[in-house]
C-alpha cells in the first residue's frame, strides 16, 4: 500500500470532530489506544497510552496535594451495609448506584457488603477511632483508588461503572477551617485544569439540588466541551458536621469539651481525561497537553539507501534528552516516515523530531508542533543538536500556552451574559454554551428550566448586579449562575 493511501486510511477511520463529536470521541479513544472495551459490561481497559496520561495527571495533582499538607493512605474497597446507611441523605443519594457483595466463597453473607461508590463512610468510621483530641486535628488524607457505580451507559472516561479517581478526606476543629480547606482544594483543581490540562474552567458553588448527598456546600470546576455541553471536572465538598454526627467523630477541645469535627471531601476522576480529549483533539486525532503526554517528543529518523546513521543519531540525542528529564521515544519501526507522522499525530504527541540525512550533515533536527497546522507560522523549527535540551522545554511550554489560549478563546466566545428571559430559554435549548444569568437560587425555578430546556445550573457565584431579578422567573436574584446542558 502506498504511503499516501496508508495515511488517508488512518485519517478516514476518525470521523470529523465538528460533524459528530460523539463518534469522533469514541473513535479517537479506541484508535489512539487509550482504552479498549472489556468483556465486563460498563467497564473499560485503560491501555498504556491512556494509563500514561493518568499517571501524569496523578503526578501533577499529587505534587499539589503534598504541597498543601496532605498525605496518601488506602482504605478497604468493601463497606458493611450497616455503616453505609447511617448518613441518611448520603445513602439515599447513592443507593441506586451501589453494587453489593452477597456471597463469599460458598457462603451467603450475614450482612451485605457495598463496593465503595465513594469512601466518606469507611474513612469516617476510621477517623472516629483515630481522633480523640484537638491535637489530632487536622487530618489531611487523600486516597488514590477505584470506585464502582452501577451505570447503564458506557462512554470511555465519561461514564463507566468502575473508574479511577482520587478522593481527599479531611477533618478539622472548626467550620471555618473546613470551609477554607474546601476552597483551597477547589483552587488546586482550577490550577491543575488550567496549568496542566490546558483547560480553562469556571469555579463556583453548586446549587442545592446539584449538591453532593450529605454536603453543606459543594463547589465545582466546570469546563465547556466543543458541543456546548458543560463537563464537571472536579468537586470539593464542605460536609460540615453531617458525617461526624452520623459516624460520631468527636474530639476534646482545649477546654476538654467534646465536640464533633468538621469534615470535607474532594475528588477528581479520569473523567478529566475525557475533557482533555474533547477539548483539545482535532480531525487528525488527539492533541495531548505536554504535561499530560506520556511521550513529549517522538523522533522519526529518515533512512535513505539503507544508511542507518540517522537512527543512531536519534537514539543518541534521545538518550541525552532522557537524561535531561524529557519523556521521548525513537520510532525506528519499519514503516515509512509519512505513516509514522500520521500515527503520532493521531496519538497526540506534542512534538515530532525529524532527522534525515541532510539534517545530519547540518547538525540539526526539525521539530514539528502538533498544535499547529501544516504550513502555519512556527509549525516547524530547525534546532541544532546542542540546543535541543533547552529548546524543547521552550517549545513544550509554547504548545501548552497555545492549546490553553485556543480553549480559552472557545470558552469566552461561548459564554453569554443574558438578561432576557426568552433569550435565556432559547440559548439553553440550543446548547449555546455557558449561559450566565442573575438567578434566584430556588430549586423550583431550576427544575422548570431543566424541564423546558434540559439545562441545569453548573455553578454559582456572587450576584454581579445588586438588586437584579432572576432572568428565568422574575423573583429577586441572589446569585449569578452558569446554566448549561451537561455531561
Ligand atoms: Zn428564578
Amino acid at each position: 500500500m502506498s504511503d499516501a493511501l496508508q495515511q488517508e486510511q488512518l485519517v478516514k477511520e476518525i470521523p470529523p470532530k465538528a460533524a459528530d463529536l460523539s463518534a469522533w470521541y469514541t473513535a479517537v479513544c479506541l484508535k489512539a489506544e487509550l482504552v479498549s472495551y472489556s468483556p465486563v459490561r460498563g467497564c473499560v481497559v485503560l491501555r498504556p497510552a491512556g494509563f500514561g496520561m493518568w499517571e501524569n495527571l496523578q503526578k501533577h495533582l499529587d505534587e499539589r496535594f503534598k504541597a498543601t499538607g496532605h498525605e496518601n493512605a488506602y482504605f478497604p474497597l468493601l463497606i458493611p451495609e450497616s455503616l453505609l446507611t447511617k448518613e441518611a441523605e448520603h445513602v439515599e443519594g447513592f443507593a441506586p448506584e451501589v453494587a453489593w457483595v452477597t456471597e463469599g466463597g460458598q457462603e451467603k453473607l450475614e450482612e451485605r457488603l457495598a463496593i465503595r461508590p465513594t469512601s466518606e463512610v469507611i474513612i469516617g468510621v476510621m477517623y472516629a477511632k483515630w481522633i480523640q483530641s484537638h491535637r489530632d486535628l487536622p487530618i489531611l488524607i487523600n486516597q488514590w483508588a477505584n470506585v464502582l457505580r452501577w451505570e447503564k451507559a458506557t462512554r470511555p472516561f465519561l461514564r463507566t461503572m468502575e473508574f479511577l479517581w482520587q478522593e481527599g478526606h479531611t477533618a478539622h476543629a472548626t467550620a471555618a477551617e473546613a470551609r477554607e480547606e474546601t476552597e483551597r482544594m477547589l483552587d488546586v483543581y482550577q490550577d491543575f485544569a488550567e496549568n496542566v490540562a490546558a483547560i480553562p474552567v469556571y469555579a463556583g458553588a453548586k446549587s442545592a439540588s446539584e449538591r453532593f448527598p450529605g454536603a453543606v456546600e459543594t463547589f465545582s470546576i466546570e469546563a465547556l466541551m466543543p458541543d456546548g455541553k458543560a463537563l464537571q471536572s472536579a468537586t470539593s465538598h464542605d460536609l460540615g458536621q453531617n458525617f461526624s454526627k452520623a459516624y460520631d467523630i468527636t474530639f476534646a477541645d482545649a477546654n476538654q469539651q467534646i465536640q464533633h469535627v468538621y469534615t470535607t471531601s474532594w475528588g477528581m476522576s479520569w473523567r478529566m481525561l475525557g475533557a482533555v480529549i474533547m477539548t483539545h483533539g482535532d480531525d487528525r486525532g488527539l492533541r495531548i497537553p505536554p504535561k499530560l503526554a506520556p511521550i513529549e517528543a517522538v523522533f522519526v529518523p529518515i533512512v535513505r539507501g539503507g544508511d542507518t546513521s540517522t537512527v543512531e543519531k536519534a537514539h543518541e540525542l534521545a538518550k541525552g534528552l532522557r537524561g535531561a528529564g524529557y519523556r521521548v521515544r525513537v520510532d525506528d519501526r519499519d514503516y515509512t516516515p509519512g505513516w509514522k507522522y500520521s500515527e503520532w499525530e493521531m496519538r497526540g504527541v506534542p512534538l515530532r523530531i525529524e532527522i534525515g540525512p541532510r539534517d545530519l550533515e547540518s547538525g540539526s533536527v526539525t521539530v514539528v508542533r502538533r498544535d499547529k497546522s501544516k504550513g502555519e507560522d512556527g509549525a516547524k523549527t530547525s534546532v541544532p543538536f546542542g540546543e535541543l535540551p533547552a529548546k524543547l522545554r521552550e517549545l513544550l511550554d509554547a504548545v501548552h500556552d497555545s492549546m490553553y489560549a485556543q480553549a480559552k478563546a472557545f470558552l469566552e466566545s461561548h459564554t453569554f451574559v443574558v438578561s432576557d428571559r426568552d433569550e435565556f430559554f432559547t440559548k439553553c435549548r440550543e446548547r449555546a454554551g455557558m449561559i450566565d444569568i442573575a438567578w434566584c437560587g430556588r430549586p423550583e425555578c431550576e427544575a422548570e428550566v431543566k424541564t423546558a430546556t434540559s439545562a441545569t445550573t453548573r455553578n454559582t457565584r456572587a450576584l454581579q448586579t445588586p438588586g437584579a431579578k432572576c432572568v428565568a422567573c422574575g423573583e429577586p436574584a441572589t446569585v449569578n449562575a452558569y446554566f448549561a446542558q451537561s455531561y
